[in-house]
């Protein structure tokens, strides 16, 4: 088994579900005492927000390169980063180390293909809504049609992740909220969303809509689980 290399913290939330889903993988997988060899960089995400905040996505870069940088040293074989939104540096990531970047994006989509769905609706923060490097991603690599909310559903979304679910908060009339931005992305022809951003797993599932939900987090974290015992496909 090949040792992971996760950046977590962004927020630790969602992390504490990455691990749980990776060991998970590997134990439903090889039995016993099997568990996952993984190395991890967790940072403080109070510094990583301000930065996005203004948009010194250069000072964000050089985070999260660094932290790939230290995964390596400690022995990781692979980046696993366990945000969606900060994709937007992954070339970063890239440079920095020879280790691959297992994308977010692409276990998703491949699952998204593998269920036969093009047209999908994409909630996120606003980063990841609005801009190309996510989007074009789906879009050109993995031949999807994305949608996402109109402006002052989006603004919704965005909020209620880093004022709630980053806080882990997980509130009612926020889940209301959110069912109801995923029925009109349905309405607008979603045939199936995805959940594009790590901590949206822990306010919304299957119940709350009326197409398939592709959730990141356990995309991501099963397919680097695979990727770590040497299995491509998702299970
Ligand atoms: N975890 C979130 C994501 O998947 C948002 C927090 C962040 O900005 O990294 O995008």
């Amino acid at each position: 088994m090949k040792t992971i290399g996760l950046i977590g913290g962004m927020s630790w939330e969602s992390t504490a579900l990455y691990y749980r889903l990776i060991n998970e993988t590997v134990k439903a997988r090889l039995g016993g005492l099997h568990s996952a060899k993984l190395v991890l960089l967790s940072v403080d995400f109070h510094d990583i927000e301000a930065m996005q905040r203004a948009h010194d996505w250069t000072a964000a870069a050089g985070a999260m390169a660094d932290a790939a940088r230290r995964l390596d040293a400690a022995g990781a074989q692979c980046i696993v980063l366990a945000t969606n939104t900060m994709h937007k540096v992954a070339d970063a990531i890239e440079r920095a180390t020879t280790r691959p970047l297992l994308h977010i994006a692409d276990p998703t989509a491949a699952a998204i293909r593998a269920a036969g769905h093009r047209r999908i609706g994409l909630l996120g923060t606003a980063f990841t809504m609005a801009e190309a490097f996510y989007r074009d991603r789906l879009a050109a690599r993995h031949g999807l049609d994305v949608i996402v909310p109109e402006a002052d559903d989006a603004q919704c979304v965005h909020r209620i992740i880093y004022d709630e679910l980053c806080l882990g908060r997980v509130l009612e009339p926020s889940r209301q909220r959110y069912r109801e931005v995923m029925a009109k992305l349905v309405a607008r022809g979603a045939e199936a969303i995805i959940l594009g951003c790590t901590e949206i797993t822990m306010l919304v599932g299957t119940a709350d809509a009326t197409v398939p939900l592709f959730d990141t987090t356990e995309l991501h974290a099963r397919g680097a689980a695979n990727w770590a015992m040497g299995i491509d496909a998702p299970d």
